[in-house]
């Protein structure tokens, strides 16, 4: 088990790795140091993928 194991930023695409937690403590943050990677932004990322890969899904859905 290694304890250097790198927590990847969770933004949609993104490979970049997540900051280190913060040295006086609390959870690491998962996303990197990118102004706009941030859990709205991902959010917004992750339903627009959604919505690009499954047009009109509930198109029979009214
Ligand atoms: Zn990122």
């Amino acid at each position: 088990m290694s304890e250097t194991e790198t927590k990847r930023c969770i933004y949609p695409g993104c490979e970049r790795p997540a900051v280190p937690p913060h040295p006086l403590g609390g959870p690491q943050p998962a996303f990197c140091d990118l102004e706009e990677h941030n859990a709205l932004r991902a959010h917004q990322e992750r339903q627009r993928i959604a919505n690009e890969s499954a047009p009109a899904a509930s198109a029979g859905e009214r």
